[in-house]
């Protein structure tokens, strides 16, 4: 991905992540409850958010931490925080105006469901691209299992994400498409996850980003884990997902991750006692043991 920001804005650009305060209708009732299973649930509470509810500080003081550590110069405003489209129009434009305002910021990335976002969005956000900045959306694919999304607590389907990815590629041609996905789910077999894969792949996103499922302390994951209805992935199971993964997305798809969250405190599980880079390893690894490469098992 770098490399796609590098094109792009014509130098290194580093994410600075922001929580805008804003919620997601898994939590605040309009459609469900108590979040994705795999949703860490403590951070629900208003109380316990640490996000500063002033942007243009939060920007600041992230802006300032790379800075200092990495010498950077330039930034992207990674809106990441639960559902970053989940308010009227009005509302986004103000806070996605504060930060595009800062003259080093080059762009942003808005993470948000599938089904929080409309056209009116769309041509919101499509107005902040220009030919030197990168302008992101990122949805939450996750699976295309409708039966996988109504396990998970999930409240939207497959149909709203391909509906979705039409009215970005309508109505925000030049914004940069990210989908996610999920492997490891509950209930879903590795061939599951490759249909999932081959469905993202013929949605021909800009980017991928690839996770493992974790369980994260104090969600309902954590504690169908504890009573043993939820086995986490195995890292041989994700490696080769992973492999399988890149084989079958576009060649033209940046592949932004291929392994999720694992070594902040609240990670359960899986343990695999191994860091991300050598995971990465791991996988490239793989694909040369297979003599194979990224898009060469792709439909088109
Ligand atoms: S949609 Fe995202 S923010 Fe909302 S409950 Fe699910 S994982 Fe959490």
């Amino acid at each position: 991905m770098s490399a796609v920001i590098k094109r792009k804005v014509g130098r290194a650009a580093y994410k600075v992540t922001l929580d805008a305060g804003f919620t997601c209708p898994n939590i605040d009732g309009s459609k469900a409850t108590g979040g994705c299973t795999f949703c860490d649930n403590t951070s629900f509470s208003p109380a316990l958010r640490k996000g500063d509810p002033e942007l243009s500080r939060q920007l600041n003081d992230g802006m300032r931490f790379y800075r200092e550590k990495f010498n950077a110069t330039k930034f992207l405003a990674y809106f990441q925080t639960y559902t970053n489209t989940y308010d009227s129009v009005e509302r986004l434009k103000k806070l996605y105006d504060e930060c595009m305002a800062h003259p080093d910021v080059v762009g942003m990335s808005i993470g948000t469901r599938p089904d929080c976002i409309d056209e009116a969005k769309l041509r919101l956000i499509q107005g902040y691209t220009r030919e030197d900045r990168l302008v992101c959306v990122e949805y939450g694919m996750q699976t295309m299992h409708d039966q996988t999304a109504r396990l998970v607590n999930r409240a939207h389907d497959h149909a709203d994400t391909v509906r979705a990815v039409e009215l970005a590629r309508r109505f925000a041609p030049d914004v940069h498409l990210c989908l996610h996905l999920i492997c490891g789910l509950p209930g879903e077999t590795p061939e599951m996850v490759r249909q999932s894969i081959d469905e993202c792949a013929r949605l021909k996103p800009d980017s991928l980003k690839f996770h493992h499922c974790y369980v994260y302390e104090n969600t309902q994951l954590a504690r169908d884990w504890r009573e043993g209805s939820y086995a986490a992935p195995e890292l041989a199971t994700h490696v080769g997902l992973a492999a399988d993964c890149l084989e079958r997305m576009p060649p033209t798809t940046a592949i932004q991750r291929l392994v999720g969250e694992i070594s902040s405190p609240g990670v359960l599980a899986p343990q695999w006692g191994k860091s991300k880079l050598q995971i990465v390893g791991l996988i490239t690894d793989e694909l040369k043991r297979r003599g194979t490469y990224q898009g060469c098992r792709y439909g088109g």
